[in-house]
């Protein structure tokens, strides 16, 4: 049993990106307002993600790594109306079998932190009293070290597994308004760097400025439209500029409701139009579309990164239009 569930849990924790996506999603279901992700030699020794949100009390320090347990949903019916990121109770559970979990914490109920520690089961192993502001502190070290061809594996490929790792922080630090993320990488015995940082500001706008800095903001037109009934798409896209494109398209970043999600084929609509202008570059954009929670479905695959949109081939005709209108040859 220990070895399905190591093998099942390589589903919802696929890579280092997907292990980091987890706990920063839930760093922000508990209302934090500061996430720091610290890494050490690129996330291959040590994973380390620290909130000031409301912490973990007591009576869930058990329950906490146990498979489908989550305090997020109570009913069925509440999948509709989800708000959280999280809401299948895997991710910690999952961390534990590929690693070695512990977790500092504390609510505003109590008068000090616990440290806790958990076995590859999901057990908590030991549990002691720490000082500690309130908040949560997940610390993973180790990924993938009880499955030993997927760790070596890892560190051979730790490059990569780091590139798609800032990609999606980049994401999530686009998007969350009011949040200061940090994330810092610390190699040898050399300093931390900071890879991905912002400033807890209330517009996107600000966000990228501080992640990818104020000459790329101004290459970047707003958007914010009603694509169709029931759909609004807002969010920045390149003009078509000089300078303002990309070689490549490691800059586009799609949500739904600010959920960071794999939607392909604006990608490709993206692209194509962005190419009848300068077919050796492709935009920039962040577009974060805002439907109804009946439009789509998150539940499709462990990582969450797939949606399925009800209505979406009509959604990429709108959307069509409405960059086209962007990409007008008058206006350059
Ligand atoms: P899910 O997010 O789907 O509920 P997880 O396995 O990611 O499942 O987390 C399990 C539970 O642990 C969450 O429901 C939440 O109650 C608690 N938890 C995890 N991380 C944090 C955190 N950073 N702050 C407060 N509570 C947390
Ligand atoms: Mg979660």
């Amino acid at each position: 049993r220990a070895a399905v569930h190591r093998i099942c849990s390589g589903q919802v924790v696929l890579d280092l990106a997907t292990a980091v996506k987890e706990l920063v999603e839930n760093s922000l279901d508990a209302g934090a307002t500061s996430v720091e992700i610290r890494l050490k030699e690129y996330g291959s020794v040590l994973i380390e993600v620290a909130d000031n949100g409301c912490g973990v009390s007591p009576e869930n320090y058990q329950g906490l790594t146990l498979k489908y347990h989550t305090s997020k949903i109570s009913e069925f019916a509440d999948l509709q109306t989800l708000s959280s990121f999280g809401f299948r109770g895997e991710a910690l559970s999952s961390l534990c079998a590929l690693s070695d979990v512990s977790v500092t914490t504390r609510t505003k109920e109590e008068p000090v932190g616990a440290r806790l520690t958990y076995d590859h089961s999901g057990a908590l192993i030991s549990q002691e009293r720490v000082a500690r502001a309130i908040g949560t502190t997940v610390a993973v070290s180790k990924l993938f070290s009880p499955l030993p061809v997927r760790y070596k594996e890892f560190n051979r490929n730790i490059r990569r597994e780091y590139g798609r790792l800032l990609s999606i922080l980049q994401a999530y630090a686009l998007i969350a308004k009011g949040v200061r993320i940090v994330c810092t990488n610390q190699v040898g015995k050399s300093g931390r760097t900071t890879i991905v940082q912002t400033q807890g500001s209330g517009s996107v706008k600000d966000n990228i400025i501080t992640v990818f800095g104020s000459k790329t903001a101004t290459c970047l037109e707003p958007l914010d439209l009603l694509v169709s009934d029931g759909c609004r798409v807002e969010g920045f896209v390149s003009r078509p500029g000089a300078g303002c494109g990309r070689a490549s398209g490691d800059r586009q970043f799609v949500y739904v409701n600010g959920r960071p999600v794999d939607l392909p084929k604006i990608n490709k609509l993206l692209n194509e139009l962005y190419g009848s202008f300068n077919s050796l570059q492709k935009p920039m954009a962040v577009l974060n579309f805002i439907l109804a929670p009946t439009a789509y479905d998150v539940n499709v695959t462990p990582d969450k990164r797939k949606v399925f949109l009800h209505t979406e081939g009509a959604l990429l005709v709108a959307l069509r239009e409405v960059l086209e209108n962007v990409y007008t040859p008058e206006k350059y």
